[in-house]
């Protein structure tokens, strides 16, 4: 799953785990996912490394606030994996490129034909229609006219559209 919009409030290139924010039910659908027998994986773009807004240290510090925030809540994620490139990097691994999607499967043996992606953005359902994943689309609530744009194609090509991260969550595990 996408990380920023999707788990927690995006604030756009965010430094500070004290400002890590979850959504409601996050924990309950990680929990849900995981006695459904799926891997809960992230694969965020973090471009702000690029761009010398945060550090790798930073990154590693927010997923660690978000494992103890899960945690509380019995809940986890199994891996986390980010793009620290640019855009005009031309990277394989910024989303919707596969990379890191290739490196999660590979790392952890997991049947991508089997997997699934959530995400707030078209660039994560792109990412997942290249590598055959069930894709379900959650528009970033209250923010939907941040990227007014692409609202309707990514509503066209996901598999899944839903209000919430847990609705999509239970929708996933019904198809799987
Ligand atoms: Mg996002
Ligand atoms: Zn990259």
């Amino acid at each position: 799953m996408d990380r920023d919009g999707t788990l927690n409030v995006d604030l756009r290139y965010m430094k500070d785990p004290g400002r890590l924010e979850l959504y409601r039910g996050v924990p309950r659908a990680l929990s849900l996912l995981h006695q459904h027998g799926f891997r809960v994986v992230v694969v965020t773009n973090q471009s702000g490394i690029a761009r010398g807004l945060y550090t790798e240290e930073d990154v590693a510090a927010i997923h660690a606030r978000l494992q103890e925030r899960l945690a509380r809540h019995g809940s986890g994620v199994d891996a986390f994996y980010y793009c620290p490139h640019a855009p005009e990097d031309g990277c394989v691994c910024r989303k919707p490129n596969p990379g890191l999607f290739q490196r999660a499967a590979s790392d952890l043996g997991l049947d991508l034909g089997s997997s699934a992606i959530i995400g707030d953005r078209l660039l994560d359902v792109q990412a997942g229609e290249r590598l055959g994943l069930l894709t379900a689309y959650v528009p970033e609530p209250g923010e939907r006219l941040r990227y007014p744009d692409e609202v309707p194609l990514a509503r066209a090509s996901a598999d899944i559209c839903a209000p919430t991260f847990f609705e999509a969550a239970l929708r996933v595990m019904a198809r799987g």
